[in-house]
């Protein structure tokens, strides 16, 4: 089995994953991985990821050029080959809806609390990058300004995009951030997200160098930011209202 075909398989693999996981729907998402000499192997537009084959992959160049393979590449590996210009380190990126995460991503709010030892070592936090349309040339760009430290990024109204050495560690990196937004969510409805303290943040910190984990992914120690503004506010509102109402009634 030459490399190649190794970097082949492994992307339907993944493919089969992020399907089975429920990460995407229909044909959603996509994989790709950089070859030698900046050669794009990319999945095809138009098919479930759940159900790629290796022959079905193609391969394009760094502009977007297709050079082999008998499918179209999607629109949106676009963003996969801006992603690799702005990040020699990276050999892979996997695009996905998770729908946990993507439920964050759509309520606009960003995983980037310092709450779980693992998520701190290897991604730091889950930064949330302003909608551009999927497959357009502006997709990116609200990207660009975290790209440069961070290895996982919601996309808002859309999906996440992880980043890795290979594609397994990409897609170990989406895997990362939907159980992430589960927990987060389960915390939310238990009514308290604690914090690490600065001194275990920083021991975590200390681990991530000691790994080599390239950028300067943090996290914040504040609490999720909740619609409505947390507990008191939307009291607060109710009391108001009660009182509105009441004085109706009266007069
Ligand atoms: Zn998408």
């Amino acid at each position: 089995m030459n490399s190649a075909y190794a970097l082949r398989r492994e992307i339907c693999e993944v493919g089969r994953r992020v399907y089975q996981r429920g990460y995407v729907a229909a044909n959603d998402g996509n994989i790709s991985v950089r070859m030698q000499d900046d050669r794009i192997l990319c999945t095809p537009t138009g098919v479930s990821k759940g159900f790629i084959t290796e022959d079905m992959l193609a391969i394009c160049d760094l502009d977007g050029q297709q050079v082999a393979g008998t499918m179209r590449i999607s629109s949106e590996i676009r963003m996969h080959l801006e992603i690799y210009k702005l990040r020699p380190d990276v050999y892979s990126v996997v695009h996905a809806h998770p729908p946990t995460a993507t439920g964050f991503a759509v309520a606009g709010i960003e995983l980037t609390q310092c709450v779980l030892p693992e998520v701190i070592v290897s991604l730091g936090g889950v930064p949330l990058a302003d909608y551009g349309t999927p497959g357009g040339p502006d997709i990116v760009e609200p990207m660009k300004p975290l790209l440069k430290d961070y290895d996982a990024i919601l996309m808002a109204n859309h999906g996440a995009v992880t980043l890795g050495k290979d594609v397994m560690d990409a897609h170990f990196k989406m895997e990362t951030v939907e159980h992430f937004a589960k927990i987060a969510l389960v915390a939310h409805q238990l009514g308290q997200v604690k914090t690490l303290s600065d001194g275990h943040v920083n021991e975590l910190i200390d681990l991530r160098e000691r790994f080599g984990i390239v950028g300067r992914p943090s996290c914040e120690r504040s609490e999720l930011p909740l619609a409505g503004g947390g507990e008191e506010k939307p009291n607060e509102l109710v009391e108001q209202i009660t009182q509105e109402v009441l004085k109706k009634l009266r007069s």
